[in-house]
């Protein structure tokens, strides 16, 4: 019933130059992809124009990596929703833990960020996860299901099925650590239960959760073998045009 989501996140990287390098070589390799595979990149703003002009003619689809939950008006430096629809994007990934982490972004932001993006037709990323402090005294289950619950506060059962929730282990982002798809299992089943306590059984079946940190062509098959991680968000391997149509290959 869900079609896998594998999402390249570049976070702070790559400029019209260099996006349109690494797309060149993704569209080489991976214009078409399997009708049970989503693919999307979200580059940083001001690359997202020339990856919709770039990828209008293939299966990839471009989202952002944030947005302002107002409509417009005199928030200098940000970018709002509208903006980000009429650019072409599809997506956006809300409430990152480097976002949480150093532009003070929280539970209630991320949960205005998502109102936002849904009013937009944009299908909001909600980022979650614990850090390695709160996995050693045990905590990390109650703290994902506090992210998710704040995260979704408010939102409608007919909005929650655009929702994508991706777990993000902040000890495993870019450290090469990867939690083990055991792990990633129990977390999964753990957020899709939250969901289910939210809204219904059925609702929670039908929600993609992605696992992101670290995740490479050496460990994404076990990981996307796992029933309940229904995608990928990747850093570091989305930026190589060779590994991430490798991950993409592994889940068509
Ligand atoms: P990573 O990043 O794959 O480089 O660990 C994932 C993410 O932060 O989304």
């Amino acid at each position: 019933m869900r079609r896998f989501l594998i999402a390249g996140n570049w976070k702070m990287n790559c400029g019209p130059y260099d996006a349109a390098e690494l797309l060149e070589g993704l569209k080489e390799k991976k214009a078409e992809v399997d009708e049970n595979v989503d693919v999307l990149v979200c580059p940083p703003f001001v690359s997202i124009g020339m990856a919709v002009n770039y990828l209008h003619d293939t299966d990839i689809q471009v989202g952002a990596q944030n947005l302002h939950f107002e409509e417009n008006g005199a928030y200098t430096g940000e970018v709002s929703g509208s903006m980000i629809a009429e650019s072409g994007c599809n997506y956006v990934i809300i409430g990152h833990s480097e976002r949480r982490q150093y532009f003070g972004e929280t539970d209630t932001t991320v949960n205005k960020r998502s109102h936002k993006a849904l009013e937009h037709k944009l299908a909001p990323i909600i980022c979650v996860g614990e850090s390695l402090d709160q996995r050693k005294s045990g905590e990390h289950y109650d703290l994902v299901k506090n992210q998710v619950t704040a995260a979704l506060f408010d939102i409608s059962k007919e909005d929650i099925l655009d929702v994508v929730i991706a777990y993000e282990p902040i000890w495993a982002i870019g450290t090469g650590e990867t939690a083990s798809p055991e792990q990633a299992q129990e977390m999964h089943e753990h957020i899709r239960k939250v969901i289910g306590g939210l809204y219904s059984e059925d609702t929670a079946d039908r929600i993609n959760i992605l696992y992101g940190g670290s995740m490479k062509p050496a460990n994404a098959k076990e990981l996307l073998s796992q029933p309940d991680v229904d995608g990928g968000l990747i850093g570091g391997a989305s930026l190589d045009a060779e590994s991430f149509s490798e991950i993409i290959t592994i889940a068509e």
